[in-house]
């Protein structure tokens, strides 16, 4: 039995969600020594363990308080809480922050010889998904008669193999769908990795203390990452000008330039990039050295 006083942090581990929650940790501040073969990984500076499973079991540990927090996405915890509900188990978690990965969306797709007039054309099919409980309330909230099929894998084949009639899947380009026949129709949920906490009040104050501690450096490093910090050179009779075209830049630092009267240097941390297009304005006003740059961490 691992040490109780850690907390205990599941994660993917190997899938589309490893890297990047991996990278995530990483970026707060938490060093890991993780072993490839290894179910658990211990941090060397914080009192957190890393438990790497399989993403369905992300989100029973947490509910079950077996682990204190997960990486898990928003489709796997939703489809894991309805199958809960029905089966009558305690499904609690607190959603501590969605995350800006993990993007897909859950639908609807059909072959393209299918004459498809609206989800009513399913009424009487089979459709074949990893989700039953996602789609059939999707069935339900549309009102159609349909049968959730479930398959843990090879989804996008079973129209072909004749399985099912049509699929529910998960999509982010669209290439599997369409390499396989198959034409995406209705998105019935929208998907993205969410850090959770269990909520079943077992939480210990040190814990808690270090959870509390966590977030808000999450939030600096995603923050960031959507920040840039913008330097140039204006001239000072154009400045107001100069500030209109810079998004977020309502108190920039406006500095001095050693040896001229008429431009000033200019820095401001902008809430989003700044585009090619503006940035040829700002030169067209005669600004110069115009830098952006990224940002690693923010606060405050
Ligand atoms: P495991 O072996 O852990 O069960 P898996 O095959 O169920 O892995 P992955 O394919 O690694 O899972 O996907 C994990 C999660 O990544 C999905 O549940 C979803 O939230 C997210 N995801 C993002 N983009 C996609 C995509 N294009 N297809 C499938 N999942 C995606
Ligand atoms: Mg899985």
């Amino acid at each position: 039995m691992s040490d109780n006083s850690r907390l205990r942090i599941a994660i993917q581990k190997s899938g589309r969600l490893s890297d990047d929650s991996i990278a995530l940790l990483k970026a707060i501040g938490i060093k890991l020594n993780i072993r490839d073969r290894l179910l658990i990984a211990h941090s060397t500076n914080e009192n957190i363990d890393l438990l790497r499973v399989r993403d369905d079991d992300i989100p029973g540990l947490v509910m079950d308080g077996v682990v204190d927090m997960g990486f898990i996405g928003e489709n796997e915890l939703e489809e894991k809480m309805l199958e809960r509900q029905a089966a009558g188990k305690a499904a609690d978690f607190e959603v501590l922050r969605r995350l800006d990965y993990g993007g897909c969306r859950l639908s609807l797709a059909v072959p393209t010889e299918m004459d498809y007039n609206g989800a009513a054309s399913l009424g009487g099919k089979k459709v074949a998904t990893t989700y039953p409980y996602l789609l059939e309330r999707y069935f339900k909230e549309q009102g159609i008669n349909a049968k959730a099929v479930m398959l843990t894998g090879s989804v996008e084949v079973a129209p072909r193999a004749g399985v099912a009639d049509a699929i529910c899947d998960l999509v982010s380009t669209g290439a599997t769908l369409e390499a396989n026949g198959l034409q995406e129709e209705e998105v019935i949920f929208r998907s993205k990795a969410v850090l959770i906490q269990r909520a079943d009040g077992e939480l210990s104050a040190e814990k808690q203390a270090l959870i509390n501690r966590l977030v808000p450096r999450i939030d600096g490093v995603i923050q960031a990452k959507e920040s840039k910090y913008i330097m140039l050179h204006a001239p000072k009779a154009y400045l107001e000008q100069v500030k209109s075209l810079l998004p977020g830049a309502e108190n920039p630092t406006v500095l001095p330039l050693a040896g001229s009267d008429d431009t000033v240097a200019i820095h401001v941390v902008s809430p989003e990039n700044l585009f090619w297009e503006t940035m040829e304005k700002l030169k067209a006003l005669g600004c110069s050295s115009i830098l952006v740059m990224p940002i690693e961490k923010m606060m405050g």
